[in-house]
């Protein structure tokens, strides 16, 4: 079994490495923080592009 100590943030596009705090739970974190999770789950989408 491999493990990736490296992921992709969704939210920021950022890859992240690897943390002691997440030995646990690694294979369930998604976003690089906290933040960029929150950040996530408020994204609005706006359309605008309503035809007439
Ligand atoms: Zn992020």
């Amino acid at each position: 079994m491999k493990i990736k100590l490296s992921k992709k943030c969704p939210t920021c596009l950022r890859d992240f490495q690897w943390r002691k705090k997440w030995t646990k739970n690694w294979e369930n974190v998604i976003y690089c923080s906290e933040r960029c999770r929150r950040r996530r789950r408020n994204q609005k989408i706006i359309m605008n592009n309503s035809p007439t």
